[in-house]
């Protein structure tokens, strides 16, 4: 087969269809923002919202972040409800940028086992300190492969200016979407999470701070670019499945 434009990530959106979806009472929840039209809507429980702030908070000068945990359920058309978040351990930030290592995988998965049978990774959340609110093409890159289907999603937050952002995929596009705030409390597996630390450094009114930021920018789209190329020269190769998904899928 041959490739046309400009080099793209394949994304298959089967596994919904596949899976078939168990029926479930969507949660009461508060509409943030205006959903995208064709999203499959995401109710988020305010206790994870606040936890997956605390977490990104704990160290606003670099990308931290974590995976989502919830279920797609069905009443009257697909819903996702998230109802807890794990932090990612053993990431490695390059240039400021997160990176999911093997070790995190394995440690999520590990940690994983102690949920409830039916929960599954919905999504992923991130830091972008000072950035603002967007999906860099590593984010895509991410997304697309670890999670791609379309009732998984992509919180972002920016410690810094203090704004989130929800993302989902549309006809094989990452699209921004507004989300459900459901009142929900978070479960108990989230007793030992780290405590918020207040920062009292204004890191925007640092110039310098604000120099190094954006050179670290420009350093993120540099080494964007070769990592795109390298791993779409491997896409080619090997068609990519994540193995974790996989696993999950299996045992639920
Ligand atoms: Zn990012």
């Amino acid at each position: 087969m041959s490739e046309s434009g400009k080099p793209k990530i394949e994304i298959k959106l089967d596994e919904l269809r596949e899976e078939k979806l168990s029926n479930a009472k969507r949660p009461v929840g508060a509409l943030e923002g205006a959903a995208h039209p064709g999203v499959v809507p995401i109710y988020v429980d305010s206790g994870v919202i606040e936890s997956t702030w605390q977490h990104v908070r704990t160290n606003p000068y670099t990308e931290i972040g974590g995976v989502l945990i919830g279920k797609c359920a069905d009443d009257g058309g697909p819903f996702t409800h998230i109802f807890d978040s794990l932090e990612a351990r053993h990431t490695t930030t390059t240039v400021g940028s997160l990176t999911f290592t093997h070790e995190t995988w394995a440690d999520i998965s590990d940690r994983m086992s102690c949920l409830p049978q039916d929960a599954k990774i919905a999504g992923w959340y991130h830091s972008h300190p000072g950035h603002g609110i967007f999906m860099s093409s590593r984010d895509v890159f991410i997304h697309n492969n670890f999670f791609r289907t379309n009732w998984q999603c992509a919180l972002v937050l920016d410690p810094i200016k203090n704004e989130e952002g929800l993302f989902q995929i549309v006809d094989n596009q990452v699209v921004r979407s507004g989300f459900w705030r459901a009142g929900g409390r978070s479960s108990a597996h989230r007793t030992n999470s780290t405590p918020s630390i207040v920062v009292d450094v204004s890191l925007e009114q640092d110039p310098l701070v604000e120099a190094g930021e954006h050179f670290n920018e420009a350093l993120d789209h540099v080494n964007d670019a070769i990592d795109k190329l390298g791993e779409y020269a491997k896409e080619k190769a090997v068609h990519f499945r994540s193995p974790l998904g996989r696993h999950l899928d299996k045992r639920a």
